[in-house]
């Protein structure tokens, strides 16, 4: 890592202390809950805070690479998401807002949603379905999404929620992978005014997946779809006959919550384990702190319940505090690019996270459209799911916080459940592209390949946090060589990352996607940056393609803003500005613009596909691309042969 390029280069001069206003309202405000010396305790106090009907008989069983939570413990998550606010004045208080993509809303209070939770949960159990039954969930952003995920948790049968915009094809290998006895989907979804064939696709999958047995419809459009006899039912006709109650399973605290694939950035997705009692305590402490959630807040977290994200800050986070959740349907750019701020003003949300991608996308449409909309009911922003490049982070706070709000960039991944590198608002001075420093209770260092701790390395987890991945489904051979192989007892989180002399962490990207120039070690998102930089520059994604001499040589991948035209005076331009930003190791050998980058459904840039377009091979796993068109398109246009 070419450290001393990145202080140049990622710092942002300003840096944001929290003000008197947040602090006094905040949450967390005593700076001394990171001295914890004894985490496992620090974990339990939140436990403390939930529901259990039978109490832990020890907080933590480690035999490493398995870690056991709140052993003998047995408890149920729907009931603390749901039930246990029916005895407060919560009881009638809005638990789901959504919103569809052509306009409509719905509104679910905490009763009303028990009632539904409840009597899918009576159909499941109609159907034969049993504790430890996996099914799969492939459905739109609709309340019947939350409401399946929080039937099956309610009877013990673990979820596999599969992203609605991914292919039959997707669709199929995650059913077989998880075996799943039922999938429940929907006629279809809106997306950007056109219909997503769910159903469609879902009859498609269901030629090669042996171990469904049924299908539950939910109809959301209202479409011509086609029904098989036996085999395919309505939600409606299943649901409306059942009893308003369903007792909740007593479940033991490490009994399968639910499975979840990984985004596949890196290569063919992973079936994350999850388990319940560690999960949920994990999911319930940093909602509270880190969103600073308050009874009076209307939360909204754009994620698809499809990713992790969309699991424990969309449905199980927000509901285990008891506030008030939004659902949106449909995309940010429909009916037109501000359709985001537009929901933000109209429901008065107060704190809203949302990803870099996304906030990156709506700097190109220009700070005009949030100005259009009344957003002074924010009161918090967050972002996850990339490194956010300082420009973008500035850009969020000034168009959409207006100066006024603080923004938590959280690190986290799908394996490691919930939020483990994060400001708390009312404690940590911000620093525009940096996640800031672990969660309380949380043993986050940056080592080399030796183990030593260093200022830029290898992120690694010391101990175990209690939601932390079980396992990979079906694959403990994967799982051992995947997290646990690299260092003796600590989990390797193949995110490179630096610190600061404060002992901020500045997170650099996936160590694969570090290169080597002429024994150089450059990260390829220090380049992205130094290129992003540069005025007319929207996106840009930069990888180290294979060289004989050099190891690697630079290929950046940039689209322009709008209006932009490429030529070779700007090619040379931003190969200059590299070296002016980083130095002349960093110059970029081939810019290839583009109009877009492949991308995975959740927005992140797939640069192992882009390296495999710069070298020529054949693509690799490719079923979680956004459009598969992008890729196509490369070759069209002939990327290949330069
Ligand atoms: P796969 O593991 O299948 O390649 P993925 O890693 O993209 O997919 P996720 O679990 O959705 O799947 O993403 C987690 C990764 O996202 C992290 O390892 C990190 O690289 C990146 N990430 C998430 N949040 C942040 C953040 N705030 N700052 C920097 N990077 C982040
Ligand atoms: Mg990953």
């Amino acid at each position: 890592m070419t450290s001393k390029a990145l202080d140049t280069l990622l710092k942002e001069e300003r840096t944001f202390k929290p003000t008197p206003n947040f602090i006094k309202q905040a949450i967390m405000k005593d700076k001394n809950i990171y001295k914890q010396n004894n985490k496992q305790k620090f974990w339990e106090g939140f436990a403390r805070e939930l529901h259990w009907f039978k109490k832990w008989d020890k907080i933590l069983e480690w035999t490493p690479p398995n870690a056991k939570w709140f052993i003998n413990g047995k408890t149920n998550l729907t009931f603390n998401c749901i039930d246990r606010h029916l005895s407060t004045w919560k009881r009638t208080k809005a638990a789901i807002i959504w919103e569809g993509e052509p306009g409509e809303t719905r509104t679910l209070t905490y009763q009303e949603l028990h009632r539904e939770v409840c009597q899918f949960a009576n159909a499941l159990k109609s159907l034969g379905i049993k504790k430890g039954d996996r099914i799969t969930i492939y459905l739109p952003m609709i309340p019947e999404a939350a409401i399946a995920m929080l039937a099956c948790a309610r009877i013990g049968a673990p979820h596999s929620v599969v992203f609605g915009g991914f292919s039959s094809d997707s669709l199929r290998d995650r059913i077989n992978d998880s075996k799943s006895k039922i999938v429940i989907t929907a006629d279809g979804g809106w997306r950007k005014g056109s219909i997503v064939p769910l159903k469609a696709n879902t009859d498609e999958a269901l030629r090669e997946t042996p171990s469904i047995e049924k299908v539950i419809v939910v109809k959301r459009i209202g479409n011509e779809i086609s029904m098989t006899k036996k085999r395919d039912l309505l939600w409606n006709d299943i649901v409306k006959t059942q009893p308003y109650d369903c007792e909740a399973e007593e479940m033991d605290s490490e009994d399968l919550l639910y499975l979840l694939y990984t985004s596949g950035t890196t290569g063919k997705p992973k079936g994350i384990v999850h388990t319940t009692g560690g999960y949920m305590t994990g999911v319930y402490a940093t909602t509270k702190w880190i969103f600073d959630i308050k009874d009076s807040d209307i939360f909204w977290c754009s994620a698809d319940v499809g990713w992790v994200t969309g699991h424990s800050y969309v449905v199980y986070g927000p509901l285990l505090n008891g506030a008030t959740t939004l659902l949106y349907e449909g995309a940010p750019n429909y009916p037109d690019n501000d359709r985001f701020w537009s929901i933000i003003a109209k429901h008065r949300v107060n704190i809203f996270y949302t990803a870099p991608t996304a906030i990156r996308s709506f700097m190109k449409f220009g700070k005009e459209l949030p100005q259009k909309h009344d957003m002074s009911s924010l009161r918090l922003l967050g972002t996850v799911g990339e490194p956010i490049n300082p420009e973008a982070w500035i850009w969020y706070y000034e168009a959409i916080g207006r100066n006024n709000c603080p923004i938590v960039d959280t690190w986290w991944q799908t394996e490691t459940g919930h939020i483990l590198i994060s400001p708390l608002p009312g404690i940590t001075k911000l620093k525009p592209g940096s996640a800031t420093i672990p969660f309380p209770g949380i043993d986050a260092d940056i080592v080399n390949e030796k183990g030593e701790s260093v200022d830029a390395g290898y992120l690694v987890i010391k101990s175990p946090w209690p939601g932390m991945l079980r396992g990979i489904y079906g694959d403990p051979e994967r799982y051992q060589k995947q997290y646990w192989s690299q260092y003796k007892n600590w989990y390797f989180t193949g995110d490179g990352a630096k610190r600061d002399k404060e002992g901020y962490f500045w997170l650099l990207g996936r160590v694969d996607d570090v290169m080597k120039v002429s024994g150089h070690r450059i990260s390829t998102m220090e380049v992205e940056s130094a290129l992003v930089d540069h005025k007319v520059v929207a996106e840009a994604a930069v990888i180290g393609k294979h060289h004989d001499i050099k190891e690697n040589s630079i290929v950046a991948f940039v689209t322009l803003k709008a209006n932009i035209k490429s030529s070779t005076d700007l090619t040379d331009e931003l190969k200059n500005h590299v070296v002016k930003k980083i130095g002349s190791i960093a110059r970029p050998d081939e810019i290839l613009f583009t109009a877009e980058l492949p991308k995975t459904r959740s927005g992140k840039i797939m640069r192992r596909l882009l390296r495999d377009i710069a070298e020529g091979r054949a693509l690799g796993d490719t079923t979680t691309l956004a459009d598969s068109n992008v890729v196509r398109r490369f070759y069209v246009e002939g990327y290949t042969q330069r």
